[in-house]
């Protein structure tokens, strides 16, 4: 199939954007489940030409987003009382805890260094062997396989100052999570570049549909035109939009790496609960790289902002617009939430392009 047209009965092909623009059916909600997704189809417009009855729900992956707040409660334990210094992606940074940031903390001495990737961190360990070292690792099975490296790398050169804490996420439980959210996923062509499409085969198996979409305009409107149009036929489907990229097998090497070091756990997503099995941390075999083992953290109680939303808007229940505090009290410089926060989430999208 070409990238920008799609085959309809009696041969004759209409574009993509036609089939969207002129979609009739039953009303379809469609979770794009990625915030680049949500992003990219905010900025590019997509959102103005579609009808009425085709209903965009911006879903749980952005991985800033669904960091609980007990995690940035664990960050600022290690920065405050074990004096570790935090290497962190920026974003992180500004993401509100119980009743403080990073951001807040480095006005209280704390040591907070932003870097672009856990490899940073690791050399920064290196370079710092006066200091504790602790990368704060989160996203989904895109970015999981290069912490491993990181830990990996960590051992070889014996790095004995340098941990992780992890809040790494993998998507198939928050597809089950989500399932009575939407009528079909917009799947993240990043999460099953890595893990192939099987999870999705499956899914469909058990009346779950998706499409998985890259990120350029024709990708993401052909995407959505294959997506309306098998969800007018009725059956449940599954089509890969992104055959580029995305392979039924995946990346078998990284998916390798992450079972030999990580193995699946519990995990708290902001806003939604636990989620079982939707976790990762490492294994016994590297609990000297874990943070919570090596500084024998407590069990942390978090609480969030009682204001934000954030919980709903991830899980498609309401519309960033609908919190109270959004665009007034909660902006991109104030945030209140995590989902205001991020380049991905979804009140910073709806705030940056004006919502519907
Ligand atoms: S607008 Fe702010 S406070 Fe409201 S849900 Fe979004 S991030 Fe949370």
């Amino acid at each position: 199939m070409s990238q920008n047209s799609t085959n309809t009965a009696g041969d004759k092909k209409k574009s993509a954007l036609d089939i969207l623009k002129n979609y009739s059916g039953p009303e379809v909600r469609i979770m794009e489940v990625c915030g680049t997704h949500t992003h990219e189809i905010f900025r590019l417009g997509i959102r103005k030409i579609l009808p009425k009855n085709i209903r965009l729900i911006s879903g749980p992956g952005c991985p800033v987003c669904v960091t609980p707040v007990i995690f940035i409660d664990e960050a600022l334990l290690l920065a405050l009382e074990h004096g570790c210094t935090i290497c962190t992606f920026g974003d992180l940074v500004r993401v509100p805890g119980t009743s403080s940031s990073l951001q807040k903390a480095r006005g209280e001495g704390a040591k907070v260094q932003v870097v672009y990737s856990p490899a940073d961190a690791v050399d920064y360990a290196a370079a710092h062997p006066q200091e504790q070292v602790v990368f704060l690792s989160v996203g989904f099975e895109t970015t999981t396989p290069s912490v491993c490296l990181a830990v990996q790398s960590a051992q070889e050169k014996g790095v004995e100052n340098f941990s992780v804490l992890t809040a790494n996420k993998t998507m198939p439980g928050a597809y089950e999570a989500m399932k009575d959210s939407t009528d079909l996923y917009l799947y993240p062509g990043h999460v099953h570049a890595i893990v192939g499409t099987g999870i999705c085969e499956e899914l469909a198996a058990r009346g779950v549909s998706g499409v998985c979409a890259g990120f350029t305009a024709a990708e993401l409107v052909t995407a959505l035109a294959v997506a309306v149009t098998k969800f007018e036929k009725g059956e449940p489907f599954f089509v890969n939009c992104y055959p580029r990229v995305v392979r039924p097998q995946g990346q078998p090497a990284a998916v390798r790496l992450v079972d030999s070091m990580m193995e699946p756990c519990d995990s708290e997503w902001r806003g939604i609960g636990e989620i079982p099995l939707s976790g990762m941390k490492l294994r016994d075999s590297y609990a000297q790289f874990d943070a919570r083992i090596k500084f024998n953290l407590p069990k942390v109680e978090g609480k969030s902002n009682p204001a934000c939303r954030c919980g709903e808007v991830l899980q498609g229940k309401c519309l960033p617009s609908d919190c109270k505090v959004f665009g007034k009290v909660c902006t991109p410089e104030h945030p209140i939430g995590a989902c205001m926060v991020s380049g991905e989430g979804a009140c910073s999208a709806f705030y940056l392009y004006g919502g519907e």
